[in-house]
């Protein structure tokens, strides 16, 4: 069982219909994001992590990518970004949920380490290329492929909105150093969204290649059917 000192639990009371006692509350750490490159060639700028532990306040953490009550699981109350040095930062939210007959099994697997992997949905307003330095829609270039020995990473700017964070069902992943995998919306136009979903943790990197290579492709053919 966690600690749940005075300090959380008056930030957790801000979120409840009542006000929950220390031993009513279970609370517990992840990790939502880094500023590094992750599975989809893709990073957060040191300011977007900022602007994401803001938004992420309130947010809710679901169980799986399934929109419904049920699903909802426990609430983000706190979030900190860490200094991992060496220009390295995590974005670390602190979540609660009640201690229940429902949700037992749960904390159970937290306990256990068994839910670890997480995505987070959020909108930015800007990807821009690491090789041209233009902004994703106006970029020839493919995530993931070189270009003179310097590898097309995209670096997501601008967060606007943070919707939903995920506990994704993966297995226990070899590489124990790897805890997330997001899933990012980014808005090109108003009121329009793209959907990019990272699957599989353990992908190969040929794999992941080809993936973020059709996604290149599909969010390219997206924007120009917009425009039109
Ligand atoms: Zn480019």
């Amino acid at each position: 069982m966690s600690e749940v000192t005075k300090e959380d639990l008056e930030l957790i009371n801000k979120h409840t219909r009542r006000e929950l006692k220390a031993d009513e509350v279970y609370t517990f750490p992840l990790v939502l994001c880094t500023n590094q490159v992750d599975r989809d060639f893709e990073r957060f700028d040191d300011n977007a992590l900022d602007e994401l532990a803001v938004l992420c306040i309130g947010k809710t953490v679901i169980r799986d990518h399934i929109w419904s009550a049920d699903n909802q699981t426990a609430r983000i109350y706190r979030t900190q970004v860490e200094n991992k040095g060496a220009g390295v930062k995590h974005l670390t939210a602190f979540a609660y949920l009640p201690v229940t007959d429902s949700t037992k099994d749960f904390i159970a697997q937290l306990d256990a380490g068994i839910k670890k992997e997480v995505s987070i949905g959020c909108a930015a307003q800007q990807a821009v290329c690491s090789i041209c330095g233009k902004s994703r829609q106006d970029c020839m270039h493919v995530a993931g492929r070189m270009y003179s020995g310097d590898m097309c990473v995209y670096t997501l700017k601008g967060i606007t909105d943070a919707y939903e964070v995920s506990f994704v069902a993966v297995p226990a992943q070899p590489d124990a150093g790897v805890i997330k995998s997001f899933n990012v919306r980014k808005s090109y136009t108003e009121g329009e969204e793209e959907q990019n979903t990272v699957q599989g943790a353990g992908t190969a990197l040929d794999e992941r290649l080809v993936e973020a290579e059709i996604k290149n492709i599909e969010r390219k053919m997206n924007y120009e059917y917009q425009m039109q």
